[in-house]
């Protein structure tokens, strides 16, 4: 294996940063290209810096967020933190006890790691599904949660996502909707009503996910049930501060959907060309992605064989990506626990900036490349790790 523990994982995301930094260096932002769709922001104007106090910025932002929240996602009541992982912890922190059961269900798995993990440190049990048939409430079950769209983009179906509001609502559970790209990605591209509309209590979204905003969670809901959490949120430090609130409501009057639109048309372009070399491609709703079992798939049919394990081989793609094309993905970053599936995403901002024969060639060669190092523990630590003396 290459990658061993969180700790390797953040070494490896460390080595990416001093890559991105002296490409950043050498050639200018202009030839970095952040596909990740997930490239955050501040657009703030000088007069909301001004305000970027501890209680004269809330003071002020906090009635405009809760209008801009509520245009956004729906709901009575707004309550944004520090990152979509903060507002999963603070919910479950609020609403489950030790003992009690949370259910989980996820158009496809797996799930993002926050779920589970604060599951675990509440004494909660867990279970999760991404078979509907599956679906079942216990006696002690005192959350429902709902992955509108996953870290991969597989979206909800509309019919399961109503069917299991209403099991749990006949049983006067809490639903509490993960919309961290869902958000913006089932109502734009599937035309899905908002979480709050479909009937949930809770929902949360990512304001960096396809959104021009900060790493942040934003959540609305019942406000009662937000009342629970906020006061939970603040007792453990996890409500977003000033700069984050304004950085939110900014990036929320800027969205628009257009540009994932334009996404949606544009990756089938890049699809078509690229099955042609590598089969295992697939298409998201605005991108290409490759998993990481569908990368040693690939490798096996051109009978390259990796003694390391698939996550390992997606992360070197990442790197081997960033290095030689400026192409930052997901795993080359990515959080530790965070899903390795090398996802190229047309809506990023940077996506402008890249024509798709570029990104064609990029991916092509640097698969050759993998399949050239998949053998080579050096190199591809090298690759991962970086070299100290460089
Ligand atoms: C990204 C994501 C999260 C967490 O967002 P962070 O900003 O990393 O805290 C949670 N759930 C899903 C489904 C996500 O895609």
């Amino acid at each position: 294996m290459l990658i061993n523990s969180a700790v390797d994982e953040v070494k490896k995301r460390e080595n990416s940063f001093k890559i991105i930094n002296s490409i950043l260096k050498k050639h200018g932002r202009e030839e970095f290209y952040d596909l990740t769709g997930l490239a955050g922001g501040f657009k703030l104007n000088q007069s909301d810096i001004d305000l970027l106090e501890t209680y004269a910025g809330p003071a002020i932002f906090e009635s405009q967020l809760q209008e801009a929240g509520k245009q956004h996602l729906g709901g009575e009541k707004i309550l944004a933190f520090n990152r979509t992982t903060s507002g999963i912890l603070a919910t479950i922190l609020a609403l489950v006890k030790q003992g009690d059961e949370i259910i989980h269900y996820l158009p496809e798995f797996p799930s993002h790691p926050s779920i589970p993990r604060s599951a675990g440190l509440v004494g909660a049990s867990y279970k999760e599904f991404d078979n509907i048939d599956d679906f079942k409430v216990e006696k002690n079950t005192s959350l429902v949660i709902i992955t509108g769209s996953t870290m991969d983009h597989d979206i909800i179906n509309e019919d399961e996502f109503s069917r299991i509001i209403s099991i749990s609502r006949s049983k006067n559970i809490p639903v509490f909707v993960d919309d961290a790209s869902g958000a913006r990605l089932r109502t734009v591209i599937y035309n899905q009503p908002k979480a709050m509309d479909m009937g949930a209590d809770i929902v949360i979204t990512s304001t960096d996910k396809l959104m021009e905003g900060p790493r942040a969670g934003l959540m609305s809901g019942k406000a009662e049930i937000i009342d629970l959490i906020k006061s939970k949120a603040h007792q453990f430090g996890l409500e977003a501060q000033s700069s984050i609130m304004v950085g939110i409501i900014r990036a929320i009057e800027k969205f628009s959907g257009e540009r994932m639109l334009e996404a949606f048309q544009k990756k089938h372009a890049v699809y078509e060309v690229l099955k042609k070399e590598i089969n295992y491609i697939k298409e998201t709703p605005t991108g290409i992605m490759l998993s990481s079992e569908d990368l040693i798939q690939e490798l096996k049919q051109k009978d390259i064989k990796t003694e390391f394990t698939p996550d390992d081989v997606a992360c070197v793609f990442a790197s081997l990506l960033l290095r030689n094309y400026h192409i930052l993905t997901i795993p080359a970053v990515g959080m530790p626990g965070a899903s390795t599936t090398i996802r190229i995403d047309l809506a990023s901002g940077d996506a402008e900036r890249v024509d798709n024969s570029y990104i064609v060639k990029a991916v092509v060669e640097t698969f050759s490349h993998l399949g050239e190092i998949a053998n080579y523990k050096k190199a591809c630590e090298l690759i991962l790790y970086g070299n100290d003396l460089e």
